[in-house]
């Protein structure tokens, strides 16, 4: 068996034991009738059921919703479709999965703020979301953590989804494409031949991150094929790294020197005045109950300060809010009260008062979960959206490095960490209910 296949027997095996047990199924239906029957497949949205005969479809199929409640239970909230085993056929599956690009709606053009440090990246997307596939294909952004890359990516994605519908666009990171190709070789419901299928359709790949497929030989062959594919129909790629291509180890020549057909531009650290605009372009978004007007020589400060990426300037003025949301009273943020925000921060992390340890706690306990659960295998939903969180607040409240936090949930590979501190930042944009949790999760972990 592959290690899907595995998964979804173990799963079934327990689906089955608690069918086994429900009071409305007696022993001889049971086996009559349920004992023979498989998980044929699981994504987020459905279940296949698969049985040998007619009269077991007829059964299973009167019972759906029993079967649908025991998956829920066991974390997973699915369809449910009942198949015969000769009417189950992967290729099925996978032509009614609906296509998901993954673009992030939250990062558009509207939104970023341009300056000397992103500029030519700006133009350059820009360029690709105006005629995509004509001018700069690949086009390649890197630059450091934190500086827009991303948010670049999913704009371009934002834009041609908004003003050319009919080109079909997708959004993925390196670990995801890596983990995509992982699944589709385990997979016996999917090859990597569909997977390739599905790439080779689309007008727009954004591929962030791509330093993940290095030295992953399979991937690494397939994006070549993929990529090679794309260009010369001239369909559009971008992509990202946190380096130039040449410094990327485990990127085959073959490939980089292809990269040169198209564009490859850096972005930098923001200077002071677009890291200013960045700030009071962040703060006119943001509606809180309670704070007053923020002074300018608080958002000079940190501007000054705090601008070696975006992602910390941001973090320093959440900071600060959340601070002023307890200590100011309603008044206005000035730089008193902004440096007892800033000072208080560092010595909580001095006194070490703060610690992954403490994090996991807190975050178990709201979650009704114990510790071990949190750094365990499990993916039920939500032990992993607990985990995530754990994550995110290790990273923002202790700046940990996502290799460090990675070994403190369970040994997990850093792309995994950095994957889950973006789907939670992600969420927080979207979602006010679940900023609010996670900003009350954040106050007791600093003050309890
Ligand atoms: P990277 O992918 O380069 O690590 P991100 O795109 O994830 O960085 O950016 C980190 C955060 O900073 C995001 O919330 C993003 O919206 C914000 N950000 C980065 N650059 C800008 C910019 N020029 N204008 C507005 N927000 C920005
Ligand atoms: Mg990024």
């Amino acid at each position: 068996m592959t290690s899907v296949e595995h998964y979804f027997h173990d799963i079934w095996t327990k689906a089955k034991s608690a069918l086994r047990e429900d009071s409305t199924i007696d022993k001889i239906v049971y086996d009559t009738y349920f004992d023979e029957s498989s998980l044929a497949f699981l994504n987020d949205e459905k279940a296949v059921i698969t049985v040998p005969s007619f009269v077991q479809k007829t059964v299973l199929t009167q019972k759906k919703n029993l079967i649908k409640d025991i998956l829920e239970s066991l974390g997973y909230v699915v369809s449910i479709e009942v198949l015969l085993n000769d009417e189950f056929s992967p290729a099925q599956v996978i032509d009614t999965q609906p296509f998901n690009d993954n673009v992030r709606p939250e990062y558009t053009f509207d939104n970023f703020i341009v300056g000397p440090s992103n500029k030519e990246a700006h133009s350059a997307a820009l360029a690709c979301a105006f005629t995509p596939g004509r001018f700069y294909s690949p086009l390649f952004v890197y630059g450091n953590s934190g500086l827009g890359k991303t948010h670049l990516l999913n704009a371009i994605g934002n834009y041609i989804k908004k003003n050319h519908p009919d080109l079909k666009v997708y959004y993925t990171s390196g670990s995801d494409f890596v983990q995509a190709v992982v699944d589709s070789i385990a997979s016996k419901t999917d090859s990597i031949d569909n997977f390739k299928k599905r790439m080779f359709s689309l007008d727009v790949l954004l591929l962030d991150d791509i330093q993940f497929i290095a030295g992953k030989e399979k991937s690494h062959e397939i994006f070549f094929h993929v990529f090679n594919e794309l260009v010369s129909n001239k369909k559009q790629i971008v992509l990202t790294s946190d380096r130039d291509p040449s410094e990327i180890k485990g990127l085959e020549t073959r490939l980089i020197s292809r990269f040169s057909s198209g564009l490859t531009v850096g972005v930098d650290s923001p200077e002071f005045e677009t890291a200013l605009a960045i700030l009071k372009a962040r703060l006119s978004t943001q509606t809180m109950d309670g704070i007053g007007v923020v002074e300018d020589d608080v958002l000079s400060y940190i501007a000054t300060n705090f601008s070696k990426d975006v992602r910390k300037l941001e973090g320093a003025l959440n900071r600060l809010l959340f601070y002023a949301v307890q200590f100011s009273a309603g008044g206005n943020i000035d730089f008193k009260l902004a440096m007892g925000a800033f000072k208080g921060a560092a010595s909580v992390a001095d006194k070490n008062e703060v610690s992954p340890n403490k994090i996991k706690r807190i975050v178990a306990d709201y979650y009704g979960l114990t510790r071990q659960q949190l750094i365990s295998n499990s993916r039920t939903k939500n032990i992993a959206t607990a985990r995530h969180i754990a994550m995110y607040l290790c990273r923002k409240l202790l700046d940990l490095p996502f290799i460090k936090i990675g070994e403190e949930f369970g040994k997990r590979d850093h792309s995994t960490v950095m994957n889950a501190c973006e789907k939670v930042e992600g969420n927080m944009k979207k979602d006010q209910h679940y900023k609010s949790m996670i900003l009350e999760l954040e106050k007791q972990i600093v003050q309890g």
